[in-house]
């Protein structure tokens, strides 16, 4: 390959975490793609560390892409190099360090650091946002690289760069903003109005081993074997989510990247190099349905039917007490307080209010027990006192 050759998102095949084939993956991924000039600069490395996950359950981004992303960086000049993310409701050193990450940071020369401080970003052009409280962090560094994992996502069907991001809001502050927006597609543009106000960023993916099933925290590992790399990221989401199978058109946030990035409505395939996304093969990857689409149908209905078949038909989150470990995660994290976990006869056993749960399957994304599942459960909503079991 030509130094030479640029494209949009770098494509590369990478089957191992083994250090030496990811430190030739990623340089030759930042060539391709344009990783910018490092020499003397501060970098805010935003891996995906969603909770405290070891890295064979492919729930957060390989320990060994952190550790070589880490050494390109140094060996391009950088004057130092920070890492960080903000679990939604686990310490971030304790995920950190589950995951093996920590270790990875503090071996290969670059920094821990917590994001406590927020101050106030602000967003031109936002559809949803004028401005968002994220990190200080992001104004101590010159260079944001971000390191999202290839994952499957209940919520938004597909998860990578531009969902990544999101994590720069530390804590609990970003489960507030699904109650803001509790719609897919409102939440959605709201993603892409934080993702593309992010300065400085560059994105590797590791796509070695993806998330395939319940993601992005309860599904499987898949070995993708593919590591991309780009300025933009809704690009690079674009091909990550044709490489694992999806059509990225009917997943709205993805279009909405995309057309707010290239300026029109029209959306021209990214160029990739030196892969295609056409080479990359996803058999048996499994799949999550289209999220919005059924609401799409839903609205397609006369109002009279709409509420009464959306309360039959909507997926919603059916919690499975014989796996329920009690952590109370799912409680935490829920924005809609719609919650409750009771004991009894040493049995764990989940509340929900489902007149309060606005479907954003946050519980579902920080179990760390595979105790909650999504599926379309009978019509408890308007008949049902409030705080009745569905535990099943
Ligand atoms: S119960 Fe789960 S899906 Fe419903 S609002 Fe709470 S966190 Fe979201
Ligand atoms: S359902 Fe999952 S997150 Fe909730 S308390 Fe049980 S194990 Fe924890």
């Amino acid at each position: 390959m030509s130094d030479a050759k640029r494209a949009d998102v770098a494509l590369l095949r990478c089957k191992s975490y083994e250090s030496r084939e990811l430190d030739a993956i990623i340089a030759q991924a930042a060539g391709i793609a344009g990783f910018p000039d490092v020499e003397g600069a501060t970098i805010l490395i935003k891996p995906n560390i969603l909770n405290a996950s070891p890295a064979a359950k492919a729930v957060t981004t390989n320990p060994a892409f952190v550790g070589a992303v880490i050494r390109f960086v140094k060996s391009r000049g950088a004057k130092s190099v920070l890492v960080g993310d903000s679990p939604g409701w686990q310490p971030s050193v304790l995920a950190a360090k589950t995951s093996g990450i920590y270790d990875a940071i503090q071996h290969n020369g670059g920094t821990w650091t917590e994001f406590r401080e927020v101050s106030p970003h602000p967003i031109a052009n936002g559809k949803k946002l004028r401005n968002i409280p994220l990190t200080t962090m992001i104004e101590q560094a010159d260079i944001i690289i971000n390191l999202p994992k290839l994952k499957n996502h209940r919520l938004m069907t597909y998860t990578g760069a531009m969902k990544n991001l999101f994590g720069l809001i530390p804590g609990t502050a970003k489960s507030a903003l699904h109650l803001q927006y509790p719609a897919v597609v409102d939440f959605g543009e709201m993603l892409v109005d934080l993702a593309l106000s992010v300065p400085n960023c560059f994105t590797f993916m590791d796509g070695i081993i993806a998330m395939q099933g319940e993601g992005p925290g309860s599904g499987t590992p898949y070995s993708l074997g593919i590591v991309l790399a780009s300025q933009s990221v809704a690009m690079l989401d674009w091909v990550a989510a044709r490489c694992a199978g999806y059509d990225p058109a009917r997943i709205p946030y993805l279009v909405d990247g995309m057309q707010r990035t290239v300026g029109s409505a029209t959306i021209a395939e990214p160029a990739t190099y030196p892969l295609s996304e056409a080479e990359i093969g996803h058999e048996g990857f499994e799949q999550l349905p289209y999220s919005s689409e059924l609401g799409h149908r839903l609205s397609t209905l006369p109002n009279t039917l709409r509420s009464f078949a959306g309360s039959l038909i909507r997926l919603r989150p059916i919690f499975h007490t014989k796996k329920c470990i009690g952590c109370r995660a799912c409680v935490e994290i829920c924005p809609a307080k719609a919650l409750r976990l009771d004991k009894k006869n040493r049995s764990n056993i989940i509340r929900i209010d489902d007149r309060l749960c606005i479907t954003c399957f946050c519980c579902h994304e920080v179990c760390p027990a595979k105790a909650i599942t999504i599926g379309r459960a009978p019509l408890r909503i308007a008949h049902r006192p409030r705080n009745q079991p569905t535990a099943s």
